[in-house]
């Protein structure tokens, strides 16, 4: 066979990647683009759909022509993206009718609170999994129909579509205007808040509920199978997950029981629950993990952490405190502890396991002693204590006991976070060879549907360990520390009126 590669498409909050991964699930080359983050007023933020397809065009080109592929070397494609952010476009000319809206976006804080009335958060959970937030894509699409002149008209009329960044980019990959094919993946879907988790199926309900016209929607498709072919490069797009799914499956996550967290903008964990539809009584949500061809869909928990590494990019530009996110694990092991100062990065809000709209972000314990040094401490130590929360949470709901953290994403170069991680989870931290295990997961994702690769057991055997960390702090240090942390958190609640 002279197909040898697979190419990943990884679109993510600060960044396109496309990257070339060989047969053993090793890279070969990457190329990548960081796009503009938007923020046109606080709590609002925006990307723009049209960079980002550019964007994606030119990171093949660059990762193509670095692995000395030609299309005709490819296998297939898979795609990965940032999850919930939320493109409305005109079927007919390709553009879209406003920015995209950001995942972390909260500007449907009060649409938000309107669905949810006297049923409260918890509306619509039993269907889709999900909590009324800011954080998902449904009421995204309503704030488009709503204050974009004629946007309902048309897409009551089926001019307009409805897609994630998953849809944006396979819909111009297959021809835009001129014959794009309009889909969507189970596990992007289940972020809609639009899709019912038992059928995989668009709830008529959730849409009339929520407002927004199934005229617009994608077919919902397996995150696993031949969806068309990109019309530039003729070969199969053959793979389709959400960012933080793809991770799972490329750290081969496919038993019931591991799970993995990701450490990037924000933080995700997710926890394979198998065949069954897991609900969460500790503010996690429910979601699709990944669905393979006409497989049985195999569903997951999930903690969603909205600031962690962007935390990080924070001090970078708004406070120049650094001058490269990697600089901060310098800066803040300059110092043993944290100095008595805690950050709470609630940005956009709290989510997992709070979901509080209302909270915003606080740094407390300050003193005349506290120094730029402790500060950094404080903002690594956040995205820690966060993941702390997340899994006690996780195993509440589950029963599951969670015996090491599979650990990936931009953050986990950094060692002291990885070492307080450790220590603050009492559990051992570890981190795989291929750590842009995003990417992987989508590239698996295709190579199986065109059967580049045989099954899941031959994927699981190309996993293996590049560092592994275990706790050193002692007991009452950890806990001391936790639960100042978690008097710090109540701290941001009730901020917003
Ligand atoms: P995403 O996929 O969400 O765009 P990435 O996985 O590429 O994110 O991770 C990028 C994030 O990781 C950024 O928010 C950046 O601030 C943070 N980051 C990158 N390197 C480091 C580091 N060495 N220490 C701490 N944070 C880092």
């Amino acid at each position: 066979m002279s197909e040898q590669h697979i190419l990943a498409i990884d679109q993510g909050t600060t960044s396109t990647r496309a990257i070339v991964f060989d047969r053993r699930g090793r890279i070969r080359s990457v190329g990548q683009r960081e796009h503009e983050q938007i923020f046109p007023q606080a709590g609002w933020v925006e990307h723009d759909p049209v960079e980002i397809w550019d964007n994606t065009r030119e990171v093949i080109g660059l990762a193509l022509g670095r692995a000395n592929v030609p299309g005709g070397g490819l296998a297939a494609i898979g795609i990965t993206n940032q999850r919930e952010t939320t493109v409305v476009w005109d079927r007919s000319t390709g553009e879209p009718v406003h920015h995209a809206i950001v995942w972390q976006d909260t500007r449907t804080a009060d649409l938000v609170a309107q669905l949810g009335g006297e049923h409260g958060p918890d509306r619509f959970k039993q269907i889709c999994g999900l909590p009324l937030a800011t954080y998902f894509a449904g009421p995204k699409v309503r704030w488009i129909l709503d204050h974009v002149d004629g946007a309902r008209e048309q897409a009551e009329a089926g001019e307009l579509l409805f897609g994630t960044i998953d849809s944006w980019l396979v819909w111009n990959l297959t021809g835009g205007p001129d014959g794009g094919i309009h889909v969507t993946d189970v596990t992007n879907a289940s972020r809609t808040m639009l899709m019912d988790l038992r059928t995989l199926s668009w709830s008529p309900e959730l849409c009339e509920a929520i407002g927004v016209p199934q005229a617009m929607l994608p077919e919902i498709r397996s995150s696993s199978e031949v969806y068309g072919r990109s019309d530039k490069l003729d070969v199969p797009i053959a793979g389709m997950l959400g960012d933080q799914h793809a991770a799972t499956f490329g750290q081969a996550c496919f038993e019931r029981g591991m799970s993995k967290n990701t450490y990037g903008t924000g933080n995700f964990m997710l926890l394979n629950t198998g065949t069954e539809i897991v609900p969460s009584e500790n503010g996690l949500i429910t979601t699709v993990c990944y669905q393979l061809g006409d497989q049985d869909p195999v569903y997951a928990l999930e903690g969603s952490i909205a600031v962690t590494g962007s935390l990080v990019q924070w001090l970078r530009d708004n406070l120049g405190l650094i001058s490269d996110a990697a600089e901060i694990e310098e800066l803040a092991a300059q110092v043993d502890d944290n100095g008595g100062c805690y950050i709470v990065p609630a940005f956009s809000g709290l989510f997992a396991p709070y979901w509080r709209d209302d909270a915003r972000g606080a740094v407390v314990g300050l003193t005349r002693y506290v120094t730029k040094h402790h500060i950094a401490r404080a903002a690594l130590e956040a995205t820690a204590y966060q993941t702390r929360e997340v899994l006690d949470a996780m195993q509440a709901d589950s029963g599951v006991q969670i015996s090491e953290l599979r650990v990936d994403g931009g953050m986990v170069a950094n060692e002291l976070l990885m070492q307080f991680q450790a220590d603050i989870l009492d559990l051992d931290v570890v981190r795989p060879e291929v750590a842009e295990t995003t990417a992987l997961g989508a590239a698996y994702a295709a190579g199986i549907a065109v059967g580049f690769w045989e099954g899941q057991e031959e994927l699981a055997g190309h996993w293996s360990v590049d560092r592994r960390w275990s706790p050193r702090m002692r007991s009452q240090e950890r806990e001391r520390l936790y639960r100042t942390w978690k008097k710090a958190v109540t701290r941001t609640f009730d901020w917003v009126d």
